[in-house]
């Protein structure tokens, strides 16, 4: 059994339905479900027995100790977080709180829970926690891609409240032998992306005939990655990353903001067109983000060369999968748009509820 945090959320219910898709191991899946966490995501595990959901809160540390008692996991999956740059800019105080009081508890449950353990209980426990290159800060356009040795530089609130974390997380192991595993992964995109980030946002966007913001002159470069191929470097580093380690996780598919903007409105173009003329018509330069990093480029020769990870998609194909998928999903957008599926919230909360299917 593993113990999985914000397995409710974009990249955490991909990971859930992968998960169970490729093992038989019971998921705890422990999520607050703030706007970013929707159950209608995992509805297909509605009667699935490996699925244990329970909503509460990271930050409340006897509520993750009882947790740990009661399933006893071999395993924890930090993934909780608050995680809109936009969001971190307008009011950082939840950034600081879920990311980095929400760490510290779920640490110091850990390292009691781990205690606790002998033999190969003991041995075998990981807990990896999974983090963002925008902890490095920003690159040049010819300078090397972040490596796991290059020195944090945080530029936003959320950069900054996931450094905090990574940093606690080190001196966890450091400090106590906690047996942790830290990832440092790139742009996901792909399917359950909620529709505030730039993908989901442009796709949605454009099929309503509404403008498609690009931040400043949309020349600033992020990395993409599949969310499946990251699910799969979890799964990896699990298995087999060595305790106190970081691995960067990266897809090798750098593109210019502008660029991603682009490559969708041509796959829209071909799959759904307009009646006259291209979505790229729609494309509006917007006033930039505040302390926008010009450039994120992640080196995974790492993970590659150590574990034999590798992701299976490239950028286009992924890319391509994740327009078909929000064509064919738009119940789930519309439902995610009226913010019907916070109504869940409003009902009687059951163990395993996924009422909102
Ligand atoms: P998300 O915002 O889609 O999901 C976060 C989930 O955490 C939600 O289900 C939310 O309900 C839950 N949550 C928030 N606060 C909580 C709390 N206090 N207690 C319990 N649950 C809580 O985020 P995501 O994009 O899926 O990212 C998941 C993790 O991966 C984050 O740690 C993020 O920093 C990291 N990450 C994301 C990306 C990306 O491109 N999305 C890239 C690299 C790393």
């Amino acid at each position: 059994m593993i113990l999985v945090t914000g397995g409710a959320g974009f990249i955490g219910s991909n990971f859930v339905l992968d998960w169970l898709a490729t093992s038989d191991e019971t998921v705890v899946n422990l999520d607050l479900l703030t706007y970013a966490g929707n159950l209608a995501n995992l509805c297909s595990l509605q009667e699935d027995p490996h699925h244990i959901f329970v909503r509460g809160d990271v930050c409340d540390q006897t509520f993750v100790s009882e947790l740990l008692e009661r399933y006893k996991p071999r395993a924890i999956v930090h993934m909780a977080a608050e995680s809109h740059v936009d969001r971190s800019i307008h009011g950082p105080g939840a950034f600081i709180r879920t990311n980095i009081n929400g760490t510290f508890s779920m640490l110091e449950a850990a390292r009691a829970y781990w205690s606790s353990l002998s033999g190969n209980r003991r041995e075998e426990f990981r807990f990896l926690h999974m983090s963002t290159d925008e902890v490095y800060g920003t690159l040049g356009k010819d300078d090397p891609a972040f490596t796991e040795d290059t020195p944090y530089q945080p530029n936003s609130p959320y950069a900054a409240s996931k450094a905090a974390s990574d940093h606690l997380v080190r001196s966890y192991h450091h400090t106590y032998g906690l047996p942790t595993l830290t990832t440092n992964c790139s742009n996901n995109y792909g399917p359950y992306h909620f529709p505030e980030k730039l993908i989901p946002l442009v796709i949605v966007n454009a099929l309503a005939g509404k403008s498609l913001p690009v931040y400043g002159d949309g020349q600033q470069v992020r990395d993409w990655l599949f969310v499946s191929d990251h699910c799969a470097a979890i799964r990896t580093v699990l298995a087999n990353g060595r305790p106190g380690e970081t691995y960067n996780v990266g897809g090798w598919n750098e593109r210019t903001n502008l660029e991603v903007v682009q490559t969708l409105c041509d796959i829209l173009d071909r799959l759904k067109p307009r009646a006259r003329g291209s979505y790229r018509e729609q494309i509006t330069f917007v006033t930039d983000r505040p302390g926008h990093d010009r450039r994120y480029a992640i080196d995974a020769r790492k993970i590659e060369r150590e574990l034999g990870w590798k992701p299976d998609e490239t950028f286009d194909s992924g890319i391509e999968r994740t327009v078909r998928w929000y064509l064919e999903n738009e119940h789930w957008v519309k439902q995610v748009q009226s913010g019907a599926y916070l109504t869940w919230l409003d009902k009687n909360y059951t163990q395993r509820a996924t009422e909102n299917c």
